[in-house]
């Protein structure tokens, strides 16, 4: 499949690189480093990395304008599902090539490269520049780092394969990566943000069968001086507390007038939930998106008895395989 997706790039000359909306650091990072790779192995061509972004990431790299480009290859990296697709029109483009790591929802209709037990789109792509003539250096190794490391929450869930470790080694053999400047652009953040993670430290709910959630307001985003996104990814600060087996914010958006639903499990399987909520994901990373608080409790409900149901099923031991 490498080689195939290789076969387009070279054969196109205009190439638009797009993601899911909601960008994150896996994201943003796979388009920028395959945007740079093939700049570097094709200069004469005109590649896009197109997308909303977030100044939050502006040391990923810069993303590009769309513009209207004739006769183009699109590539959309980390999107399972055309709904989710940030700023581009598929009808648009010559063809389309899908590369991600989530389970599979929908075809494309163009070539689908899929490995839902990589760690990161990122990894794929650092497979692909290993296996195929796209060329690549230090800088850009080190945006596809951020996307693994980002994903993967610092090598801490079970996508973290032995194929993960040893392509990070021989990118830390290949391009000496400064990892420590790495991770210090990675999780700098404010003090106000800090402060939010206090404040949901001592105020979480749980729920009988052990759902850990916290509803942030939108007063409280601004009491904390916090933007709802940032508030919202500190999902990702709670995992290994004892007897909470799956955690949930719920973050009040109101410039784009939707409650934001962030959930991740060390036990029960929860994208499917997710996905009567408008939502989706990973098996235990997923989002969703509700009208109303009303309907974020619904969700929290079936979390639980999900849990029960769970916890009933799978001894101690077993929780915690996959
Ligand atoms: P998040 O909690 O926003 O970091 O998202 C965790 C995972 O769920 C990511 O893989 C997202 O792509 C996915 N996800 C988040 N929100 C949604 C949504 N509304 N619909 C489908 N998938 C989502």
């Amino acid at each position: 499949m490498y080689k195939q997706i290789y076969k387009y790039i070279k054969k196109y000359n205009n190439i638009v690189i797009a993601r899911h909306i909601g960008v994150d650091p896996d994201a943003m990072a796979s388009q920028i480093a395959l945007r740079d790779s093939i700049k570097l192995t094709f200069p004469e061509k005109k590649v896009l990395a197109v997308g909303n972004g977030s100044t939050k990431f502006s040391y990923i790299g810069k993303l590009d304008k769309l513009e209207e480009l004739e006769n183009a290859l699109l590539i959309v990296v980390d999107l399972p599902d055309k709904k989710r697709a940030d700023s581009i029109e598929f009808e648009n483009y010559d063809y389309v090539i899908k590369i991600d790591h989530h389970p599979f929802i929908e075809d494309f209709g163009g070539l689908e490269l899929i490995d839902d037990k990589a760690s990161s789109t990122a990894e794929i792509i650092m497979d692909m520049f290993l296996n195929t003539k796209l060329e690549c250096n230090k800088e850009i190794a080190e945006t596809l780092y951020y996307g693994l490391v980002s994903d993967s929450n610092r090598f801490l869930f079970n996508s973290c394969t032995e194929k993960t470790f040893r392509l990070v080694s021989q990118y830390l053999k290949l391009y000496d990566m400064d990892v420590e400047k790495l991770y210090r652009n990675l999780y700098l953040r404010p003090l106000s943000e800090v402060r939010l993670e206090g404040y949901i430290s001592q105020n979480m709910i749980v729920t009988e069968h052990g759902v850990g959630y916290i509803k942030i307001t939108n007063d409280l985003i601004e009491e904390f001086h916090v933007d709802s996104a940032a508030a919202g990814n500190l999902i990702n600060n709670f995992n290994f507390i004892e007897g909470i087996y799956v955690w949930v914010t719920i973050t009040e958006d109101i410039k784009s007038e939707v409650i934001r639903i962030s959930i991740r499990s060390r036990g029960p399987i929860i994208n499917k939930i997710a996905e009567k909520y408008n939502g989706g994901g990973h098996k235990m990373a997923s989002g969703a998106r509700v009208a109303t608080f009303k309907e974020a409790d619904k969700l929290i409900k079936d979390l639980d008895q999900n849990l029960e149901k769970y916890l009933k099923n799978n001894t101690e031991e077993d929780r915690y395989d996959d």
